[in-house]
């Protein structure tokens, strides 16, 4: 019989209860030292009291009015993103993969108003994702995520792991846009070269057409900059964001430059839910700790730390683990065993972390993770990795 909760994902038996910063609590009381964050979400880590103060105070005021009235913490929220980007304009939504809806949408009604209405199709690379919706589907092509999804939506050419000359090769007539994550989460935690940012850019603006940035999982201060793209010194026309700047509040966002967002007039796109006074009020408290130069250069700074320490372990453990990859908080460890052993020796540690795509782990601690709480991780890692060696070994006599 069917559970009642539809069963599309494969559960871990894991019950948590509560969390405290960098920690999840079973009923039985049971301590987890969570690096996973739901998967780059809890940006300030669990029951973050000044997220728990501003959810609690708003709640008491006002959790919900229609988007056909002003709603005062959207702007704030908005002003403070276009603030702090290259962005002009703003849209919110609930989830990544709404954002990636938007901004198909609002890349072909861009071109559409240009007078260009058959320049739809946007390049995507290879281990993309971008959300689980029929344009996120369609965007990203992977077997896994489109087989028995019947026709899929029309406008994309998938293109192998970034290489300029296959992009210039690709573009024609009917390119509208190129979307790429600075660093894919899902697929592995593969950063882009900066030179390949800056050659994608260079490419867009030669061929004048948009950069969409999917920034979902690497964005909101994860790799140290406020926005990965920081990093590369360049700008994208559209960006998609979600995961961290709720804190674990449904909230995501499309930011575009004036130019991108020329096409979306009123009646172009709504959303019941995006950017709800709730959702803004978290958004917005959220971002004012994130976007602090200090705290993001401590996220680099524990980045290093962290860095170092799967260094060590690679080092150590020479037949488990292969590389560390990632900036920041957003660090990957690509392994020689099925990532999966990794994973429940792991859990057995009571330590979460997230497999990716490429037989690769996770690590994505709270943005505000503390030394201490690094130092642990890395011992119950260790202790996780001795598990593995030692059945390596077994099986080898
Ligand atoms: C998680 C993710 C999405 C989808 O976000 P949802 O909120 O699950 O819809 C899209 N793009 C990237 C890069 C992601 O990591």
């Amino acid at each position: 019989m069917i559970s009642s909760v539809m069963p599309t994902y494969a559960r871990a038996p894991l019950n948590f209860v509560k969390g405290e910063g960098s920690w999840l609590i079973e009923a039985n009381g049971q301590r987890f030292l969570d690096f996973g964050a739901g998967i780059a979400v809890n940006a300030l880590g669990h029951a973050h009291p000044a997220l728990v103060t501003r959810l609690t105070e708003q709640a008491q005021k006002l959790w919900h009015v229609s988007n056909l009235y002003n709603i005062p913490q959207q702007q704030d929220l908005a002003d403070k993103l276009v603030e702090l980007t290259f962005a002009d304009t703003v849209f919110f939504t609930n989830s990544g993969t709404e954002s990636c809806e938007l901004t198909v949408k609002m890349v072909r009604k861009y071109w559409y108003e240009k007078g260009f209405s058959d320049r739809v199709e946007i390049i995507a690379f290879e281990g993309a994702f971008h959300g689980r919706s029929s344009a996120g589907i369609a965007a990203a092509g992977a077997e896994k995520l489109v087989k028995g999804f019947g026709p899929m939506l029309p406008g994309f050419k998938h293109l192998d792991w970034v290489n300029h000359d296959t992009i210039e090769a690709a573009i024609d007539q009917k390119t509208a846009a190129v979307i790429v994550e600075p660093i894919q989460g899902e697929g592995g935690i593969r950063p882009l070269p900066d030179k390949y940012l800056k050659g994608i850019r260079a490419l867009c603006d030669r061929h004048d057409i948009l950069l969409i940035l999917d920034e979902v999982q690497c964005g909101v201060g994860r790799t140290g900059r406020l926005f990965a793209h920081e990093w590369s010194n360049i700008e994208p026309d559209i960006m998609m964001i979600a995961k961290g700047i709720g804190g674990g509040f449904p909230l995501g966002a499309v930011l575009a430059t004036e130019d991108a967002a020329s096409g979306m007039t009123a009646g172009s796109h709504g959303s019941t839910y995006g950017g709800n006074p709730l959702a803004c009020a978290v958004g917005s408290e959220v971002l004012d700790h994130v976007a602090d130069p200090e705290f993001l250069e401590n996220v680099s700074r524990k980045g290093g730390l962290l860095t170092q320490g799967l260094m060590g372990l690679v080092d150590g453990y020479s037949d488990l683990f292969d590389s560390v990859r990632g900036l920041g908080l957003m660090l990957g460890l690509k392994c020689k065993v099925p990532n999966t052993e990794v994973l429940r020796a792991c859990y057995d540690e009571n330590f979460i972390i997230v497999p990716a795509a490429d037989n690769v782990i996770r690590l994505l601690p709270p943005l505000n993770v503390s030394d201490d709480d690094i130092k642990e991780a890395l011992y119950r890692l260790d202790k996780a990795a001795q598990a593995c060696a030692g059945k390596l070994n077994e099986a080898a006599l």
